[in-house]
């Protein structure tokens, strides 16, 4: 096992990797920007390195800093949290090439998910259902055209490069599809420097089902079932939980397995989500995220486990502590994403809290970095804490969950906890039945 690791990352990711390193005896080491002096995971971590000023680009995103902060520190492995460095291949590649262990997937994994096409491609061979749509990307408008054509109407535009939501754009019908090729193409080009793009059929009304994988990077991997995110503003989403409503065990076991299979088969290593969007009764893969995502708590719930210390016992060579027979579902769970934004139009809130309260008690647990007199800075992503709650069913997780947001106090600053107060009353959400549309259309509907 590691004797130190460092967590390329801050806020609640951060402390929660400091948590799941302190009970394995590991050393841990902080990385923070100027802005963040202050910060709870600096506070937490048994060291901690000053990397660069408030921007993260000068920061957290900085390859030199962390590697430096490594080498000053002695830290043999780094866990990079979901966001900033996670998911980059060239950084993974330079960790290794200084004699250190990325916490995550190969380079390789994570360069081939990072390309919709090759990682649509991949899936495919390996049994994986997809979404019906082009042959890899698409260059000319004609063929644009007569791929739609083939596949039928509605149809979506996507960049290769893709993420965020951005560079995508719907063609209900043949006359939208040249401004919807053309504006993807030039938002991919501004976004991502990339702007090849790929065609496939829209799906009208899915939900957002992503299975939890793992894998120990020798060919053994498991599922840890599924997560509903249908729940999402601007491709964003705002509330998790597991297990999914509209997934029954039958449905569960056959996805599962297949993404299990898929990753073994790629000798995957550490966490990974495949997300799906999931109509009538039928998956079709939309990409996979090579790490911890941010909603991983509601798989930890019902299932028991440590996703972390999963993940830094598999990249220090150690097996997994568990196996697919062991893991059994159990009740259900809820996350809540809290930002610091000013509703109705969710516009980014920094500033200082006066007061904060968690909530507690049975069945809750509160994923977040802040305190009282904390200055939420500017620079950074508005996520301030997840709200997770475990009920032994959907009913009482519902309950728990409002009997929760009902107990925290987070002063000084606006939140999204009233939309979670108003959408406990929609009878949609008590039931669970809502698609990925749903949320749009209820703040059109409610939130001017
Ligand atoms: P990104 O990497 O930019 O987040 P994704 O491929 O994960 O892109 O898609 C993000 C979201 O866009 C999905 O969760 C879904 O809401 C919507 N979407 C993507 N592909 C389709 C599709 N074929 N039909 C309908 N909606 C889609």
């Amino acid at each position: 096992m590691f004797s130190k690791i460092l967590i390329a990352n801050r806020g609640e990711i951060a402390l929660r990797v400091i948590r799941a390193a302190r009970e394995m005896g590991v050393g841990t080491v902080a990385v923070h920007s100027t802005a963040d002096a202050d910060a709870m995971h600096v506070r937490m971590a048994d060291e901690s390195v000053c990397i660069g000023p408030a921007p993260s680009n000068e920061s957290y995103l900085s390859m030199a800093g962390v590697l430096t902060a490594c080498e000053i520190t002695g830290a043999e492995a780094i866990h990079p949290g979901y966001g900033f460095l996670s998911e980059n291949a060239n950084f993974v590649q330079a960790v290794e090439d200084h004699g250190l262990k990325f916490i995550g997937p190969s380079a390789e994994h994570i360069r081939m998910m990072g390309d919709k096409i090759t990682a649509k491609d991949t899936m495919k061979a390996l049994g994986v259902p997809c979404v019906p749509g082009s042959d890899g990307g698409v260059h000319h408008f004609e063929t644009a055209e007569a791929v739609a054509k083939s596949i039928g109407y509605p149809v979506i535009v996507k960049a290769t490069a893709g993420g965020g939501g951005r560079g995508m754009k719907l063609a209900r019908t043949e006359a939208d599809l040249e401004t919807a090729f053309r504006t993807a193409r030039a938002e991919a080009k501004a976004a991502f420097g990339n702007d090849e793009v790929y065609i496939e059929k829209y799906l009208g009304k899915p939900r957002h089902i992503e299975v939890q994988v793992f894998g120990d990077g020798r060919g053994t991997a498991v599922h840890l079932g599924e997560r509903d995110c249908s729940l999402q503003r601007r491709h964003q989403k705002v509330l998790e939980e597991a297990p999914g409503p509209a997934i029954d065990a039958a449905t569960r076991a056959r996805i599962g397995e297949t993404c299990a299979k898929a990753v073994a088969d790629l000798g995957y290593e550490g966490a990974g989500t495949i997300e799906f969007l999931y109509e009538d009764g039928e998956f079709y893969f939309i990409e996979m995220n090579t790490r911890l995502q941010v909603e991983h708590p509601v798989t930890e719930a019902i299932f028991g486990v440590d996703l972390v210390r999963e993940q830094i016992r598999v990249a220090a060579g150690e097996p997994m502590s568990f196996t697919q027979d062991d893991l059994e579902l159990r009740g259900h769970a809820i996350e809540v994403r809290i930002n610091a934004e000013r509703l109705p139009n969710f516009a980014p809130c920094p500033g200082k809290i006066t007061q904060y309260h968690a909530p507690g008690g049975l069945g809750v647990r509160m994923d977040s970095a802040l305190y009282d007199g904390y200055k939420i800075p500017p620079y950074y992503d508005s996520l301030i804490a997840k709200l997770i709650v475990h009920g032994r069913d959907r009913p009482e997780a519902l309950a728990r969950l409002n009997r929760a947001l009902g107990e925290l106090i987070v002063d000084g600053v606006d939140t999204t906890v009233p939309l979670f107060h108003a959408l406990l009353q929609e009878p949609d959400i008590q039931s669970g039945d809502y698609t990925i549309h749903w949320l749009e259309r209820w703040l059109e509907e409610n939130m001017d």
